[in-house]
């Protein structure tokens, strides 16, 4: 990219306010990787890598959901009423734990 076309393209970003805009994925792969971590407790290693890299997986592997609002936590409740999608978000905390588990982020 050309030095103009970088400059541009940060005046645009700078001219808009992008902090509400959140990927609402997170908190649901979030609060799902809590709630089956404590099934675990003891059999796998908890420290941040692993934590971290089991998070990083898992919302790699379920479909974004973005939104832009204040009420981000309201939209993330309601994405869960959508079975199909609260599935998705379960199926892919499991996995991530599982090949963590297998594989730690360290040695
Ligand atoms: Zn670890």
């Amino acid at each position: 990219m050309r030095p103009f076309e970088y400059s541009v393209i940060m005046a645009f970003i700078d001219n808009y306010d992008f902090e509400l805009l959140s990927n609402q994925a997170e908190q649901l792969v979030l609060e799902e990787l809590g709630r089956q971590l404590e099934v675990y407790e003891g059999a796998i290693c908890l420290c941040n890598d692993c934590v971290a890299d089991m998070a990083a997986m898992a919302l790699n592997n379920v479909k974004p959901f973005y939104r832009f609002s204040l009420l981000g936590t309201l939209y993330a409740d309601k994405a869960m009423e959508d079975e199909e999608y609260a599935d998705s978000i379960r199926f892919a905390v499991f996995a991530a734990i599982e090949k963590i588990r297998k594989n730690p982020s360290h040695d």
